[in-house]
């Protein structure tokens, strides 16, 4: 089966037929918890369909009445459903719906990817495009904030969709990439010889077809000023299954080819997930992870410690800790900045430095990510900085030479 789930880019009449088709051993195995939510709610499917990750796709659940066979919803879930038409999408993976509880409107991940009625309040703060992201947009598919670097966008689709998606005004509404937009902004990137480094987003890249991925990151690779490319990706935590050999070795024909893994909550840290962590660190792939600071759900040190602690033993280092962006209806979603700021605190000098996160701010209007710490430098006297360690305690450093 072929579901036509996503934008295909090229035309595939040229392309070998189902470059997946994989020895068993090639696929992420299933866990055991994983094995009896199969068994639980899918009555004809195997375990080598749940293996599958475009069995996963086509089976997500993505309107309310199927949302209701998996989770008891809450009034509130249901409730936004009316107007959900007109807003961001629901799609969530089976894996993804396997690891949150059914009778839990509290669960962090389901917070994530169940719509409640206050994803329709939009405050005066929030903004469709918060990063003035469209005004940095040259061409079609591409952003070009920094000089030296570019966000590729080659799909509006995702597997699961984040109810705080920065993208939600792209992401799941339009076909933001066809052949000729791909086309195009490969052709903006060659041009622009200053641009060293491209950031596959989207939507999720990892989404597309073997094949189309192979596409984008050879066309990449040949263009000469083209240092490094990475790719952004919630693949790995909501859809493990994506993360077959034959993408695997795709991927590491390219290198150095970096992988940035959007992680929310150490319950996202699951037999699969690290399968597939694995698996790419085994290619050579340096795994960084991005986490959104959300209200509720992961703000707070123990949370956190759990998940960047959780993440090191996958191999992923924890890369950017992100003040969630203001977009219209993330209300719900927003702490305040503080809250960074403390758990950052709560981590720097308890745990491993290779735990922290930077803790950072997209500023709106475009002005790009600005690093948060907490005030470890107070001050001066003639000849001395002083500083605060993790426990508060003042030290002199002689600054003078
Ligand atoms: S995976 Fe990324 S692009 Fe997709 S919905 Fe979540 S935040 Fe948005």
């Amino acid at each position: 089966m072929k579901p036509s789930f996503t934008v295909s880019i090229i035309d595939k009449s040229s392309q070998d037929e189902d470059p997946l088709q994989l020895p068993q051993s090639d696929l992420i195995s299933t866990s055991t918890k994983s094995h009896s939510f199969l068994t639980n709610y899918f009555d004809n499917a195997t375990k080598e369909d749940w293996e599958d990750w475009r069995w996963q796709i086509a089976n997500s659940a993505t309107t309310l009445d199927r949302l209701s066979d998996f989770l008891d919803l809450s009034e509130d879930e249901i409730k936004s459903f009316d107007s959900l038409k007109d807003f961001f999408p629901l799609r969530v993976t089976p894996y993804y719906l396997s690891l949150i509880q059914k009778d839990n409107p509290n669960d962090p991940l389901r917070k994530t990817v169940v719509p409640i009625i206050n994803e329709h309040i939009h405050s005066s703060v929030e903004k469709e495009d918060p990063l003035n992201e469209d005004e940095h947009t040259p061409v079609e598919g591409i952003i070009h904030r920094y000089p030296d670097r570019v966000l590729f966008l080659v799909t509006g689709f995702c597997s699961t969709y984040c109810r705080y998606c920065t993208r939600s005004r792209l992401v799941g509404h339009k076909n933001i990439c066809n052949i000729d937009c791909i086309e195009n902004a490969i052709s903006y990137i060659e041009k622009n010889t200053q641009i060293r480094d491209v950031i596959i987003s989207g939507g999720d890249p990892l989404t597309l077809q073997d094949f189309e991925i192979e596409y984008i990151l050879s066309k990449l690779r040949r263009i000469p000023h083209i240092e490094i490319i990475r790719i952004g990706t919630k693949v790995p935590v909501v859809l493990p299954q994506r993360i077959t050999t034959n993408l695997v070795n795709i991927l590491k024909k390219y290198h150095p080819l970096f992988m940035s893994i959007h992680f929310t909550h150490f319950n996202e840290l699951t037999e699969e997930t690290k399968q597939a962590c694995e698996r790419l660190a085994d290619a050579g792939i340096p795994l960084g992870s991005q986490t959104v600071l959300l209200k509720d759900i992961n703000d707070n040190v123990e949370t956190m410690t759990k998940l960047m602690q959780g993440l090191l033993k996958i191999r992923v280092k924890p890369y950017y800790l992100y003040q969630c962006d203001p977009i219209l209806g993330s209300s719900h979603f927003r702490t305040k900045v503080e809250k960074g700021l403390e758990i950052i605190k709560g981590l720097r000098g308890f745990t491993s430095g290779y735990a922290i996160p930077n803790f950072v701010i997209d500023s709106p209007g475009g002005g790009g990510k600005i690093p948060l710490l907490p005030e470890y430098f107070i001050g001066k006297d003639e000849n001395n900085l002083l500083l605060k360690n993790y426990e508060d305690k003042i030290f002199k450093y002689p600054d003078y030479l």
